[in-house]
């Protein structure tokens, strides 16, 4: 069986949110270059105040270092949301760096090497780009 084509079928871009990557739907055929978030959820949950600064503490954190340097998220959530708090914007936090990927900012790096920015599991690094 030869499957339908759909204009858009292989389009993909990443969520303006959660930095995930998402995939056309026959639901966006007329509006796609439109859509940014990939979620109801998402959209209703745009980046805010908060979620800028978590993004200039990352970079800011890059920029104070060594070229070479790599940080962990968490680092940017303790100094953003406190040694008591940050632990539950630690996703929060993962996003933000996926944000920052797709502006073209910084890598996510594990063990040592670059990976894909919306499918990772497990501790990740960042670096300046
Ligand atoms: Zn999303």
């Amino acid at each position: 069986m030869i499957p339908r084509l759909s204009k858009g079928m292989n389009l993909s871009k990443p969520c303006k949110t959660c930095g995930r990557e998402f995939k056309w739907r026959k639901k966006w055929e007329d509006n796609w270059d439109e859509v940014q978030y990939c979620s109801k959820q998402c959209s209703s949950r745009k980046p805010n105040k908060v979620d800028k600064q978590i993004e200039s503490k990352i970079l800011g954190l890059l920029v104070e270092r060594s070229a070479d340097t790599t940080i962990c998220p968490s680092e940017a959530a303790r100094i953003v949301f406190g040694e008591d708090h940050f632990n539950q914007y630690m996703e929060r936090t993962r996003q933000a760096a996926r944000r920052l990927v797709h502006q073209g900012e910084i890598f996510i790096l594990q063990k040592g090497k670059r990976i894909d920015p919306t499918q990772f599991k497990g501790p990740i690094r960042l670096k300046k780009s």
